[in-house]
């Protein structure tokens, strides 16, 4: 057993303006590939127009989730961002939400509650994403 910093990504590909994008299978199938054990695992997007949330991935939160975002964030509002690029919604609903999670690992298997997956969250879609992946911890070696 040795501690390391180990990482990776995977790739989302949104389909529509917004989605959320359940990405639990990569994510642990990451895992599994750098043999990680115990440690913590950040999960990241390099963007500023999605997010990364944990909650239900039950169908109809997903839309509400999409909705209060819809809601709060006002797309095609007179923001100031949209004189250049009409897109301040999804930079706002970044910030609200936020581009990352932190997710405990323990014996390789992330420790999420029963009801919790990870949502990649587009706002600005479709698009082709990145989410980066930092597990620190053990790994077998
Ligand atoms: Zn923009």
């Amino acid at each position: 057993m040795g501690c390391k910093v180990v990482h990776g990504e995977v790739g989302v590909t949104s389909r529509e303006r917004f989605e959320v994008v359940v990405i639990n299978r990569e994510v642990e199938a990451w895992l599994r590939s750098i043999r990680a054990v115990d440690g913590i695992l950040t999960v990241y997007v390099p963007h500023t127009t999605a997010a990364i949330a944990v909650n239900e991935a039950e169908s109809g939160l997903m839309q509400d989730i999409l909705d209060i975002l819809k809601e709060t964030t006002k797309p095609g509002w007179g923001w100031k961002h949209n004189r250049i690029d009409n897109n301040a919604h999804a930079h706002l609903g970044n910030i609200l939400v936020g581009p990352s999670v932190v997710i405990p690992v323990k014996s390789g298997a992330m420790r999420l509650g029963t009801w919790q997956s990870i949502m990649f969250i587009e706002m600005d879609g479709p698009r082709r994403r990145r989410v980066l992946l930092t597990f620190t911890g053990e790994v077998e070696e």
